[in-house]
């Protein structure tokens, strides 16, 4: 039997099971047509409709504090700002995010792809959150340019500078999510660690693509279905050993000290 697919827009949805967040309540601050600062080869909301490093309003805040209203807040670990595209484009994120925490007693959280951290004002608007978690796919352009896909105004090294700015203001729990597409040479390992080293995070998230990716966008891609009752075209992109992620994993951790974790 197939999942009927959300086809209307809520900002808010779920509560989706994640292995990195527990039972997670996703509030969507982009709205029906997806919109990033990056297109990843393997987003799950299949290809980016609109790019953009231009900050706006997508969805008030007061729909966001009504759609809020309507769910059962019970049972939840956590509330995770994401949804259909790069979160911190929404001009009122600091709005939502002091919204949220008046509204809810959860911690709550932000997915970002880390393109405007070298913005101050971002910046201090995610410090709000409780926890952050920012995508370095790469550690040089090249692959940087390959896996993410951004618009060609951005640049690794800025986004890295902002992210070392963000560590040191940020009192919260931050957190690295890596994807890998395939196993990473002893030198691509040695180079992210001296990185994340450097950067001090509070855990990392290594992850490989285990869920189909659309075709084209879905607003239902926004939640975590099983593959098999996924009721639009997909394709399974290819996925790297636990085996493999567990051997960076336990290297990160040992040099490290902190939770390395991945799925
Ligand atoms: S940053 Fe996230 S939302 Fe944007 S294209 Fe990549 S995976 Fe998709």
């Amino acid at each position: 039997m197939k999942t009927t697919i959300a086809t209307h827009f809520t900002s808010v949805y779920g509560p989706v099971q994640s292995w990195r967040f527990g039972r997670s309540l996703g509030i969507d601050p982009i709205g029906s047509c997806s919109c990033c600062s990056f297109n990843c080869v393997y987003c799950q909301l299949g290809k980016i409709e609109r790019q953009s490093c231009t900050r706006q309003i997508f969805v008030t805040t007061e729909q966001i504090r009504q759609d809020l209203q309507s769910f059962k807040l019970c049972n939840l670990d956590t509330i995770t700002l994401s949804g259909s595209g790069e979160p911190t484009l929404a001009q009122n994120l600091g709005e939502i995010l002091v919204m949220a925490k008046e509204t809810i007693a959860k911690p709550i959280g932000v997915l970002t792809n880390g393109s405007l951290l070298p913005d101050l004002q971002v910046r201090e608007e995610l410090a709000i959150a409780d926890w952050v978690a920012v995508k370095i796919d790469a550690i040089d352009s090249d692959s940087f340019r390959r896996i993410d896909r951004p618009m060609s105004t951005i640049n690794l090294e800025e986004i890295w500078a902002g992210l070392l700015q963000f560590r040191q203001s940020y009192s919260g729990k931050l957190a690295i999510q890596t994807m890998l597409l395939t196993a990473w040479s002893d030198r691509q390992q040695t180079d992210y660690l001296h990185q994340m080293q450097t950067l001090q995070p509070d855990e990392i998230q290594l992850n490989t693509p285990t869920r189909p990716q659309p075709l084209v966008h879905q607003l239902a891609a926004r939640g975590n279905h099983p593959p098999q009752d996924l009721a639009y075209p997909t394709k399974q992109l290819k996925q790297v050993d636990s085996e493999v992620l567990q051997a960076f994993a336990d290297r990160l951790e040992t040099a490290m000290g902190i939770p390395v974790r991945y799925p």
